[in-house]
């Protein structure tokens, strides 16, 4: 039997939001993020959808990402951004998949193994221009430019290096960022030769750093329909906006009353100030509805935001209905996404969690059953 509470997914809004990032992107190509099962959304199912909208690649974390991509029979190139490392070498020539490189030994491990089966495999080589997380420092970056670029059996296809900051509105470091990315690689020798792929820019460097497109983008969060600043609208104005593409939706098993006084749930955190009616759902941290949310989070029942009362448990939360006569049994209850008027959006629950949106799409989409919409 199904579990009573799932997450749908919406087609169309990822097609949307896809077509807006390419619009945004200044005639880059696309490298569509589809890391942690899209960011929860389904790996596999929305890689399709931005391959038939005109992807020219797909992202993810490791290889086990990647096989998952081909065996679902995906021809798009992958690139793998993390788990690049001596013991998944051979995955990449087995898989097609497109490594990139954050050092001078990884590049000199593939360019042993490609020349041992007698292949060639194109690579990207990755700067660290301020992450301060992976990839070579752009002080000894032409040193290693040069040095990948003589070894055998590896073509340099692309540089790329990540913003820590691009949601940012405010600051400037996005545009210094650029700055020492694309200065670093013009002194390069030999020269970067003119069909070399430069790609910076994630969904806050396509929507809020103007230039920053260079030849290729690569969005995550926003083909996923949120900002990454957690606040809608961009610094263009007037174009139209993402939309949301999860809802996380669970229902009504039980409608109850209980008199004024009465304490609520585990550690009686609510007690009732008046008669109420609750509404019990069937849905705890277990599915991702974690206990931070008690009596915080609001859902929708019948397209009217009610609250969530007393500590969410393991497979049961309470909310305070009182005042809606209507409500039954079988009702739907939204946890995030629309219902009439209404909206949660996923910034909100992010915002009672304590947390960012990228959060709750993974865990909410990761820990339920998805249905697909279109
Ligand atoms: C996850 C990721 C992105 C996408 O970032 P968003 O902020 O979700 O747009 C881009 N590039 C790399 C290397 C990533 O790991």
């Amino acid at each position: 039997m199904k579990s009573l509470n799932r997450v749908q997914i919406s087609l169309k809004a990822l097609a949307h939001n896809f077509n807006l990032c390419r619009q945004q992107a200044g005639g880059a190509d696309v490298l569509a993020m589809v890391k942690a099962d899209a960011y929860g959304h389904g790996m596999v199912e929305c890689a399709r959808v931005f391959a038939d909208q005109g992807a020219k690649a797909l992202g993810v974390a490791e290889v086990r990402e990647g096989i998952a991509l081909r065996r679902s029979g995906c021809t798009l190139p992958v690139y793998v951004f993390a788990g690049v490392i001596p013991q998944t070498l051979s995955a990449f020539f087995q898989h097609r998949l497109t490594p990139v490189a954050v050092d001078l030994a990884i590049a000199e491990a593939l360019s042993r193994e490609a020349v041992k089966r007698g292949r060639e495999i194109e690579l990207h080589l990755k700067m660290d221009a301020g992450m301060g997380r992976q990839g070579t420092l752009p002080a000894s970056f032409a040193h290693f430019y040069t040095r990948v670029h003589k070894l055998p059996g590896v073509r340099i296809a692309g540089i790329m290096a990540h913003f820590p900051m691009s949601e940012d509105r405010s600051t400037n470091s996005s545009v210094e960022l650029l700055k020492l990315f694309t200065q670093t690689l013009e002194r390069l020798d030999p020269p970067l030769p003119p069909d070399c792929c430069r790609h910076l820019a994630n969904s806050g460097g396509i929507l809020y750093v103007p230039g920053a497109g260079l030849d290729m983008v690569r969005p995550g969060i926003a083909l996923y329909g949120c900002y990454p600043d957690g606040i809608p609208g961009r610094a263009a104005a007037g174009d139209r906006e993402l939309q949301p593409v999860m809802r996380f939706v669970s229902q009504v098993i039980q409608v109850r009353e209980v008199p004024r006084g009465t304490g609520i749930g585990y550690g009686h955190t609510f007690v009732t100030q008046r008669p109420t009616t609750i509404a019990v759902l069937p849905v705890g941290y277990e599915d991702g509805y974690l206990r931070a949310l008690s009596t915080k989070a609001a859902v929708l029942i019948r397209g009217q935001r009610v609250p969530v009362i007393g500590r969410i448990s393991m497979n049961l939360t309470l909310v305070d209905i009182t005042g809606m006569d209507t409500v039954m049994p079988g009702d739907e209850a939204v946890l995030l996404g629309g219902q009439g008027e209404g909206e949660i959006t996923a910034d909100e629950v992010a915002g009672w969690m304590n947390t960012i949106s990228y959060e709750v799409l993974c865990l909410f989409g990761n820990l339920n059953r998805r249905e697909f919409v279109a």
